[in-house]
């Protein structure tokens, strides 16, 4: 087998995995090609929830402060049962440089980490789809739809929820479909909106998220069981009106963006098969809920790169398996906690109270709440 390498990593996927991960290796000054199948990158705000540890990590790659200066601070997450407040969290307190949730569309982090990635100088090659991919003992060949063949020494799949690379390392994706669909839209608001804070509204009808954006716009995410699959403004409107503060007390008047989407929960058997390795989106997916997974993408991301350059340094190969025995178990985690927020959030009417109380209480308790905040900060896995 050829022993010559076109480059060192191959990475498969331009979304904020992918470019996280093929800018931290450029950065190391290890050679790394990156592509996408999609002619341009994607216009529209999906995830938009950036968390502490994200901030942290990315650092070291000068792109936190172009972040914070673009998005929303919110240090303060409440749990709402209509406009009473069961638990507050103030993430003021917590001991980083970054105590708040950052809001900002994903396509402006895409944006930023980009351009991060051109000053390094590197680029995403598009419109490039990986068709293949076959490992041997010294690197792997990777074929594409334009007929190119690409020989790397290792192959990361950033390739989201449908990866080729997992299912042709074939790694398992077990998990499931979560029945509903969920709403997003950006919209802007009247009346009671949330100020400099991320609210998630707990109703038997399903969980409501309403987060603030940078352009005065605001986020709204819930599980709505066959949602339209544009949602318009009367619709957002009935979906605050049962399960926000009371009816009429937000008011919708636009929609800028609306989309619905189906999501699953699912955490891959593992990141690495030989000198395939899966990270984001390709290795676990899990409801929207707690704003986790993109953030959960980027680092993994970052830990990679280190992987990565530890190992083509000439240090130990099992530091990859390191990798994924550290990743894997927080993505399962995330995809439990977001799983318990959906249960409690969607308990039958007659159970609530009960949930109220319960919940009421231990949001008087300290620990309680810095528990919380230091997992939905992501702090918790430093
Ligand atoms: C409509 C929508 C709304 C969302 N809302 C939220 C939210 O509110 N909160 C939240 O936390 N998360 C949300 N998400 C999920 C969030 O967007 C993802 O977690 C995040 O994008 C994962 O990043 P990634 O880089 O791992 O994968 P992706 O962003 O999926 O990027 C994968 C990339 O790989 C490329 N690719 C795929 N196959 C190939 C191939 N064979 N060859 C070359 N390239 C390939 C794709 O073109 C794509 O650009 C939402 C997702 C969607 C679709």
């Amino acid at each position: 087998m050829n022993s010559t390498y076109d480059t060192d990593v191959l990475v498969v996927g331009a979304g904020p995995t992918g470019l996280t991960l093929a800018a931290s290796l450029i950065n190391r000054g290890i050679a790394t090609t990156i592509v996408d199948a999609q002619a341009t990158a994607a216009h529209t705000s999906r995830a938009a929830a950036v968390n502490a540890r994200t901030l942290e990590v990315l650092e070291g790659l000068d792109v936190t402060r172009r972040l914070v200066k673009e998005g929303v601070h919110a240090p303060r997450f409440t749990i709402r049962d209509r406009s009473r407040v069961l638990m507050n969290l103030d993430f003021s307190g917590l001991t980083t440089d970054y105590p708040y949730t950052l809001l900002i569309p994903q396509n402006v982090t895409e944006t930023l980490l980009n351009d991060r990635l051109l000053e390094l100088g590197g680029s995403v090659v598009r419109a490039k789809s990986l068709t293949s991919v076959v490992q041997d003992d010294d690197g792997v060949t990777a074929r594409f739809d334009d007929g190119d063949v690409v020989r790397a020494r290792y192959v990361v799949g950033a390739d989201g929820i449908h990866s080729s690379v997992r299912e042709q390392a074939g790694i398992g994706f077990h998990g499931g479909a979560y029945g509903e669909s969920f709403i997003l839209a950006d919209v802007h608001l009247d009346g009671e909106k949330p100020i400099e804070e991320v609210v998630l509204f707990w109703a038997t009808a399903g969980l409501t998220v309403v987060a603030p954006l940078p352009d005065g716009s605001y986020r709204i995410v819930a599980p709505v069981v066959d949602a339209p699959e544009e949602p318009s403004a009367a619709f957002v409107q009935q979906v605050l009106d049962e399960r926000g503060p009371g009816a009429g007390r937000i008011v919708v008047t636009d929609v800028v963006w609306s989309s619905r989407f189906r999501i699953h929960h699912r955490v891959a058997d593992t990141y690495r098969a030989g000198r395939l390795l899966i990270a984001g989106d390709a290795a676990h997916v899990h409801s929207p809920a707690g704003g986790q997974g993109m953030n959960l993408g980027i680092q993994d991301a970052v830990v990679l790169a280190d992987a990565l350059a530890t190992v083509l340094a000439g240090g130990p190969d099992t530091t990859l398996d390191e990798y994924s025995a550290a990743r894997r178990p927080i993505a399962s985690g995330v995809v439990s906690l977001t799983d318990r927020l959906t249960r409690l959030a969607t308990l039958p009417r007659g159970l609530r109270p009960i949930r109220n109380a319960a919940i009421g209480m231990a949001g008087r308790v300290p620990a309680v709440r810095q528990a919380l905040a230091m997992r939905l900060s992501g702090l918790v896995y430093r």
